[in-house]
């Protein structure tokens, strides 16, 4: 019997709740328990696969194919375990259960009420996590805050799991935030104190705080929380903001939750083993050299959309000894001739992955610069679609190349619909998901950069390379390194003639963890270090030449 571990957040979204069930996650990990981490989104929303990224963030996919809450990319990069679909539920999957399962008549002759039928559900599918790995902790993450109204069912279920699986079995967790008073110079605990009033007033009496902030939280403060909210003075454990979210695991280990944890239910656990996890954040912190690159996509002033990729080039950056600094690129600035003076300053170019006309041709520009200017470009899914069309227009002289996506009408329709999508008529759901092989060219940068010759990799797609192309691009001198075994599919394109323009129809920024960097973000960041040293060297040469 999995033992669970509920997080509730309290006061305000956005404090960070995600980050902290992970790090949860990592610290019992670090005993060599084996650790799932769900999350429950209250939206009524099927899945995020349909939702604006400013809505949303990013999408994150499984290995399986769900498209879910980028909440599941930290929990897989902090425990490094592979999630599946059971790990993401939200209210539009248990309604749609719910009433899916009253037409086929289950219910014959009953009411359909929010409880029992919806907690019913919920419990059903929190049961369903884990099955087949057997781990001792599952963590339930409650998307939102104590008080939504969509959340109540979710609360409701998991306060009855305590009396279903038992009261040794389960903890909860609440996360609050502490709000700053300028004028008074103090911290404020009295809407954590409310938020633990409305989580009792469910029936869910929290047995550890965890209170962000953002300032330092004296033992006053602490005792006062204790006091108030009725839980133990050491199961309150102040957070403050971090410089680096890896620093998370190390802070709640620190203040002591892990033997806390351990404690409460009973874990046959052992001590901890965080040195790896210290090293790594020690390493992230001391890298001083800059590696500049530039991500032009076009939600960049909203981090979020774009998680995954800013933390697996963090990754590679760390393990290359160099600190990320990321140029935040609009595509539409590029269209306007904003933004290249950027680009110049850049070590290297991301394009990532992406829905709609609206920036296609501002990342054109991007590629089309980098592929001129020798700078290391690496293309997402989108970005690989992207670097095609470039390479049609501006190499082949394909004027008006595009993908069908953007521009039905083209005459040169470089990048198309896949035919099994024609018949596709809902959105929600039916790209091309989760992991499919890919075979690589030996001799590629592609080949070279995995050291393998076939590779999984993880898909969201609808359109992908028309392969009446496929002649002209190899004779115009581009390399399609990589491609589903059937050789169908092309899943890599890499431009010869360049260090590193190389653009895969996949996401490998879903699969790079901290402590094991992707390879292909690896070669990137390698290639974008090389440039970035090539152009040092080239530098004061050309000042001397001026100067001359
Ligand atoms: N819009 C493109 C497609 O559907 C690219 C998708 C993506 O970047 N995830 O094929």
């Amino acid at each position: 019997m999995p033992k669970y571990i509920f997080c509730t957040g309290g006061v305000v979204s956005s404090v960070g709740k995600g980050v902290t069930a992970a790090a949860i996650g990592r610290i019992l990990k670090a005993r060599g328990l084996k650790v799932v981490i769900q999350k429950l989104d209250p939206y009524l929303n099927v899945d995020p696969g349909t939702m604006s990224p400013y809505q949303h963030g990013e999408v994150f996919v499984t290995a399986d194919g769900a498209e879910t809450d980028l909440d599941l990319g930290h929990y897989e990069r902090f425990i490094d375990e592979n999630l599946d679909r059971t790990c993401n539920v939200t209210s539009g999957q248990i309604y749609a259960e719910v009433i899916s399962k009253e037409r086929r008549g289950d219910y014959l002759g009953g009411t359909i009420q929010v409880i029992p039928h919806i907690t019913n559900e919920i419990k059903r599918r929190i049961a369903l996590v884990g099955q087949n790995t057997d781990p001792d902790v599952i963590i339930v993450e409650v998307g939102g805050t104590v008080g939504d109204i969509e959340g109540q069912p979710f609360l409701e279920a998991i306060r009855q799991l305590r009396a279903d699986v038992g009261r040794d079995q389960t903890l909860y967790i609440h996360v609050t935030f502490l709000p700053y008073i300028g004028a008074t110079r103090e911290l404020k605990t009295k809407p954590t104190q409310h938020s633990v009033r409305e989580l009792r007033s469910l029936g869910i009496q929290p047995q550890v705080i965890l209170a962000r902030t953002d300032y330092p939280v004296t033992d006053d403060l602490v005792r006062k929380i204790a006091l108030f909210c009725d839980v133990e003075e050491r199961a309150v454990i102040p957070l403050e903001t971090t410089d680096n979210i890896y620093a998370v695991p190390l802070l709640l280990e620190d203040a002591g939750l892990g033997d806390y944890i351990v404690e409460q239910l009973h874990l046959n656990a052992g001590p901890p083993d965080l040195d790896d996890w210290r090293d790594l954040v020690a390493r992230m912190r001391h890298v001083e050299q800059p590696l500049r690159i530039a991500i032009v996509g076009k939600y960049v002033e909203l981090r979020d959309a774009y998680m995954s990729v800013k933390e697996a080039l963090n990754h590679a950056a760390v393990a290359h000894n160099r600190r990320l600094e990321v140029e935040w690129i609009h595509a539409s600035d590029l269209e306007k001739g904003k933004g290249t003076a950027l680009l110049e300053r850049v070590d290297g170019i991301v394009v990532p992955g992406g829905f709609g006309y609206r920036g296609i041709e501002g990342k054109i520009d991007a590629a089309e610069y980098a592929r001129v200017h020798k700078t290391p470009y690496l293309g997402l899914c989108l970005g690989m679609q992207i670097m095609c069309i470039e390479f049609a227009r501006n190499v082949l002289g394909l004027d008006d190349a595009n993908s069908t996506e953007f521009d039905g009408t083209t005459e040169h329709p470089v990048i198309d619909l896949m035919p099994d999508q024609h018949s596709v008529a809902n959105l929600g759901g039916t790209m091309r998901l989760g992991l499919y092989p890919c075979v690589l060219q030996p001799g590629s940068i592609a080949a070279a950069a995995y050291g393998t010759d076939q590779v999984n990799e993880r898909h969201r797609h609808r359109f992908e390379f028309n392969n009446q192309y496929r002649d002209a691009f190899i004779a115009g001198g581009a390399r399609f390194s990589g491609l589903s075994p059937d050789g169908r599919l092309v899943e890599i394109m890499e431009v010869v003639d360049h260090p590193f323009m190389v653009g895969s129809q996949f996401h490998p920024e879903f699969a790079s963890r901290p402590n094991r960097p992707h390879p292909l973000f690896c070669a990137f960041v390698q290639a974008a270090i090389a440039h970035q040293e090539a152009r040092r060297v080239a530098a004061p040469a050309a000042q001397e030449e001026k100067s001359a």
